[in-house]
């Protein structure tokens, strides 16, 4: 973005304090996590207990489980789950499982889509890769980016001849079953479906990468949000409430290859740790009160319905993509439905757009390619009036 990044001193509810004082509203809630705001008094005081009794056994704690249980409620297919440290990992572990279920070594996924930082699927991969212009990047054996083939975002068809082609030797599809990491962009109607159909009738693992849409979307994530059950989900960010914690959740008969019931191997020091746990079960008790999900939706269409208008009378198009507290403004192009379509947008559009929300004292992420998320801390005027924040910045830069 071309200037030295604000400092953040510390922040509270839906706000943020930089280093020099100034207050912004926050709508990056560190990159998905912090769907209660920030220092949630609950979240905060569970840290805290946790850390009274000790920071780290690599034993068994109460906790974990109890965790562990909220997790296979809330997700149809899941019977078990396995804690670790980052959604990097999460998915790592997810692909070995797949492989070693299958006994086929291919992946699929989808262009623009984020999966963390492994070797195997920074591949066309979205968020920072995508920002920089590396999507592919470099320290990455071609042999092993060779085993990752690349789909469009909403293209049945071209899944289904990557298919018919390698078909029997895809392990699994991983997708992001509403892009997060290309800026939001939602699954066409019958889309997630069609991978399902897809991926029954070759033998290949579904993977949902639920790492931000996991409790962001609905309780259970997109799964629930449009009924279409994944083999396994990989879940991060909300499940941690702002630490270091993720969890791969899928059926028995998948999750217990891993060690040491079975043969596919994984392991974490931190994975677990009671600090995370406490933090991201006091992050989803707040979450399962019935009401959390109606209220997140209930402030996107306030936005929505605010910003819709000026938009029509802007100079140049712009897409608003959302998906319940999810949302990206696209400069510059009427619709996006796919990576080809949003890298289409006007980036030094955005580069502006971005600085002019700054001075107006409003936080998004520092890319046309991510997504920004309302939380529970914001109310209704929050919204609107980054909705008209929005708005004259817009027409300043477009
Ligand atoms: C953030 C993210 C990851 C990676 O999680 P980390 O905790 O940053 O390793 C993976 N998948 C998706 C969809 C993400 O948004």
């Amino acid at each position: 973005m071309g200037q030295t990044p604000r400092f953040i001193a510390r922040g509270s509810g839906a706000w943020i304090w930089d280093t020099e004082g100034r207050r912004y509203l926050d709508f990056l809630g560190s990159w998905g996590p912090l769907v209660l705001g920030h220092a949630f008094p609950s979240v905060v005081a569970a840290v805290g207990k946790a850390a009274e009794q000790g920071t780290s056994f690599g034993a068994p704690t109460l906790a974990e489980v109890e965790l562990a249980e909220v997790l296979v409620g809330a997700l149809p297919a899941a019977e078990q789950v396995r804690l670790v440290s980052s959604g990097t990992e999460a998915v790592m572990t997810a692909i070995r499982l797949a492989r070693a279920h299958t006994g086929r070594r291919r992946i699929v996924k989808f262009a623009g889509c984020y999966h963390g930082h492994s070797d195997g699927l920074l591949v066309r991969a979205g968020s920072g890769a995508l920002t920089l212009g590396i999507p592919d990047s470099d320290g990455i054996p071609s042999e092993i980016a060779g085993l990752t083939a690349v789909a469009a975002f909403n293209d049945l068809a071209g899944v289904g001849n990557i298919l018919s082609n390698l078909g029997e030797d895809v392990a699994g599809i991983i997708v992001e079953p509403v892009a997060g990491n290309m800026g939001t962009v939602l699954p066409a109607i019958g889309f997630l479906e069609g991978l399902r159909d897809l991926a029954t009738r070759s033998g290949v693992l579904l993977i949902f990468d639920e790492v931000i849409t996991g409790f962001r979307v609905a309780w259970g994530g997109a799964q629930r949000r449009f009924g279409v059950t994944p083999d396994l989900t990989c879940l991060g960010k909300i499940v941690g409430g702002g630490l270091p914690l993720a969890a791969i959740a899928g059926p028995r008969a998948i999750m217990e290859q891993l060690a040491p019931s079975g043969r596919v191997y994984q392991a974490g020091t931190l994975s677990g740790n009671p600090i995370a746990v406490a933090a991201g079960l006091a992050t989803l008790r707040e979450l399962a009160d019935g009401t959390a999900y109606a209220r997140l939706e209930g402030l996107g269409e306030v936005l929505e319905t605010s910003l819709r208008p000026t938009l029509a009378r802007l100079r140049r198009p712009v897409c608003l993509n959302r998906c319940g507290s999810m949302f990206t403004l696209f400069l510059g192009v009427g619709c996006v439905e796919s990576y080809r379509d949003a890298v289409e947008a006007d980036t030094a559009a955005f580069g502006r757009f971005f600085h002019a929300l700054l001075e107006r004292g409003f936080y998004v992420a520092p890319s046309q390619f991510e997504t920004a998320f309302i939380s529970l801390a914001h109310t209704e005027a929050d919204v609107r009036q980054f909705a008209a924040a929005a708005a004259e910045s817009l027409a300043e830069v477009l």
